[in-house]
């Protein structure tokens, strides 16, 4: 059986070109990269060398560049760090955040912070003027991702960055589904805090970056040996760093390419099932939109059911179910969309990545409409529907 991979905004595959460069790191070049002799040094280099490339795929100066465990901790430093350094004030952000931008942004709440949550439009996407008109003079910090990970909208943060700017307002991105993908300039879009995750990009689990522009303020959260400059305490993650580092090397080659390659795939895919899929909907913004994100609502089929029954045709695809919401069952994204429960849960994402062929999107296009004939057979609500 085909086995097809279409779940790439969970998490990647690491390049064997990655995998190459981090291997010393595990043996000969074990040094820390705070260490004062040869062997530090080694790492030391790595590090640096990684902080080069990292910062080279988003017009960031190096030093403004800082490594983290990965998105989660990246997005939980910006939002917490920069209120406990405020103390006090209002956060604006969206309803449609990855958990770990809601997750920080509740716990502030809790603890006295004012969290303003913007709604978005039918495709994802957030109203830029409904930011400006939030903004009070206690507003410490406006946190919009760039890009959405399960319907794959692309967000204005280009007009947001300038809103906040003008405002004197920082602003923080996730940016951890576009960069690596789409050109980002941190200096174009006025961004002065952006979490990258390096699983995203065909590196290695467990490590990535934020971005923080020189003068903003914020505190760590973690706290001890003063590591990356003390904004991040603890032994650095040299082979994660390096791995990191080569996946952005990588990123940045390819990057033209690859988004043509993966645009021709995601269209073929959308075409593909809109025309042969009866009562098919595409969740997310028809053309400001991911260029490996496939994302659809199949009206009458459990999304759940669904991805099981891929599964069993050798296709990885997923199902968004963020507990965040309140909602066990359905996606807080799909909900603030305007889906209905059962709509939000009749849906499933299919992330296209590199290692993908047109083979696989004809084998996904040939077993898709036949799976989802058969569930229909099943489904109560969908022969309510055809009565
Ligand atoms: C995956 C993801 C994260 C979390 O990154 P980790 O490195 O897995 O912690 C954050 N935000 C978005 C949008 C993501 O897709």
């Amino acid at each position: 059986m085909q086995r097809v991979y279409m779940d790439h905004s969970a998490t990647t595959p690491v390049d064997p070109e990655v995998l190459q460069a981090m291997l010393p790191y595990f043996s000969e070049r074990y040094g820390s990269a705070s260490s004062l002799h040869t062997h530090g040094r080694e790492g030391r280099d790595a590090v640096e060398d990684a902080r080069r490339k990292v910062s080279s795929l988003i017009g960031a100066k190096e030093e403004e560049i800082f490594f983290t465990s990965g998105g989660t901790e990246s997005n939980n430093l910006a939002i917490i760090g920069t209120a406990r350094k405020k103390r006090k004030g209002r956060i604006i952000t969206s309803s449609i955040e990855h958990p770990s931008v809601l997750e920080p942004c509740r716990y502030l709440e809790r603890e006295g912070f004012e969290i303003i949550r913007l709604g978005v439009d039918k495709y994802g996407m957030i109203d830029p003027s409904e930011i400006e008109n939030s903004i009070t003079k206690d507003t410490i910090l406006i946190t919009v991702m760039h890009a959405n990970n399960e319907i794959g909208t692309i967000e204005d943060i280009r007009e947001i960055g300038e809103i906040a700017s003008n405002k004197n307002i920082p602003f923080h991105t996730d940016a951890v589904q576009s960069f690596g993908k789409i050109p980002i300039d941190v200096e174009d879009t006025n961004i002065d805090m952006l979490s990258i995750s390096s699983h995203k990009i065909y590196g290695p689990k467990g490590v990535g970056a934020i971005y923080i522009r020189e003068g903003t303020d914020l505190d760590p959260i973690i706290f001890g040996g003063g590591h990356e400059k003390g904004i991040r305490s603890g032994t650095e993650n040299v082979p994660g760093i390096v791995g990191l580092g080569k996946a952005c090397e990588i990123a940045k080659m390819r990057m033209k390419k690859d988004t043509k390659m993966l645009e021709k795939m995601r269209d073929i895919l959308i075409d593909g099932i809109s025309k042969n899929i009866p009562e098919s909907y595409l969740n997310g913004h028809p053309r400001k939109r991911l260029p490996n994100n496939v994302n659809f609502r199949f009206s009458g089929v459990l999304g759940e059911s669904l991805v099981k029954a891929l599964d069993k045709h050798g296709i990885s695809a997923s199902v968004a179910s963020a507990c965040s919401s309140g909602n066990p069952d359905a996606s807080h994204v799909l909900l603030a969309i305007g889906l209905d429960m059962e709509e939000a849960r009749s849906s499933i994402r299919l992330t296209i990545g590199r290692e993908n062929n047109k083979k696989d999107i004809k084998y996904v296009l040939d077993i898709l409409p036949r799976i989802i004939e058969e569930l229909r057979l099943t489904s109560p609500s969908w022969n309510k529907g055809c009565w």
